[in-house]
């Protein structure tokens, strides 16, 4: 037998004693529960304001990206039907003919014939205006997933894009992959962040659209996005850019897979994007003789 129930029994008798009604130590005893409770408090609160840690460093540098976290690939098996290429650039996750339980209805076409070209995790000062040089060529509009840390820091080319005529997607605050599984509050914050910072720019530019970094969609972050006006956005042909192929895969890639009302994913930002560029000299002629290539609309998703 022990002698009974050590230290933490007895600090609990006496806390007992303290909280007996009429006990003179009652009222010090509540008060100092209630300053525990509220530093317990104060420490979480504490520890969800500190800030993530960027997932990536300035824009076109490559060298310690984590392409793992960083690409917008969903965390789903891969499809092969968006791409006729055999090796790992099927890794488009959304086959239009599948109900996909990852997307939360999240649009994987356009809806119509129309063939939407979408760039992401821009704006950046080196790929950017490459990009905007070779749509510009081909009278070709297209689609910019913004972040907007990346908005923030380069308000000229969010301006360059809308002038343009290309519309604007949200693509979170600073592309953390996981932000679908946050509070519904982080969620709306980041997105509304984001906003703010593409207004700042093109305080005109109708931001109805949201891509969720990594496709990695999740209940609260589409119901968070519809809430805010903007209609959850995914893609149905994915190059695997993001990869750095080359520009020779990535436009078979492209042209093998684009189909009536494709949504293309491509990344004008986030590495070394000059495959992606050189890829646009080699699929807009073809895509321009083939289909029509639209922005996606800002009036009606
Ligand atoms: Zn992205």
């Amino acid at each position: 037998m022990t002698t009974g129930g050590g230290h933490g029994s007895r600090w609990l008798d006496r806390l007992r004693t303290l909280l007996r009604p009429g006990s003179t130590g009652r009222a010090v005893a509540i008060v100092a529960l209630v300053a525990v409770t509220l530093l317990g408090s104060a420490y979480a609160l504490g520890r969800s304001l500190i800030p993530d840690r960027p997932r990536h460093s300035a824009a076109g540098v490559t060298g310690d990206m984590d392409k793992a976290q960083y690409a917008d690939q969903p965390p789903a098996e891969p499809s092969p039907s968006a791409s006729e290429s055999p090796s790992e650039a099927g890794q488009d996750g959304a086959s239009r003919d599948a109900a996909d339980d990852t997307l939360f209805g999240a649009h994987v076409t356009t809806g119509d014939a129309r063939v939407a070209l979408t760039f992401d995790d821009g704006p950046d000062p080196q790929y950017t205006p490459q990009v905007l040089a070779a749509l510009r060529e081909y009278g070709v509009r297209a689609t910019f997933c913004v972040v907007g840390e990346m908005a923030q820091s380069h308000p000229d080319l969010i301006q360059a894009i809308v002038a343009d005529g290309h519309t604007i997607c949200n693509h979170s605050w600073n592309h953390d992959v996981t932000l679908g599984k946050r509070s519904t509050a982080t969620i709306r914050a980041d997105l509304l962040r984001t906003n703010e910072a593409i207004r700042a720019a093109a305080p005109d530019a109708p931001i109805v659209w949201y891509r969720q970094p990594g496709g990695a969609w999740t209940y609260p972050v589409v119901s968070v996005a519809h809430g805010l006006g903007m209609t959850p956005l995914h893609w149905d042909v994915d190059p695997a850019d993001w990869e750095a192929p080359g520009a020779a895969k990535i436009a078979s890639t492209v042209l093998g897979g684009v189909e009536p009302g494709s949504i293309v994913l491509m990344h004008d930002a986030g590495g070394n994007r000059q495959g992606t560029v050189d890829a646009l000299y080699r699929i807009l002629p073809t895509l321009t003789s083939r289909f029509q290539l639209e922005a996606l609309p800002t009036d009606a998703t």
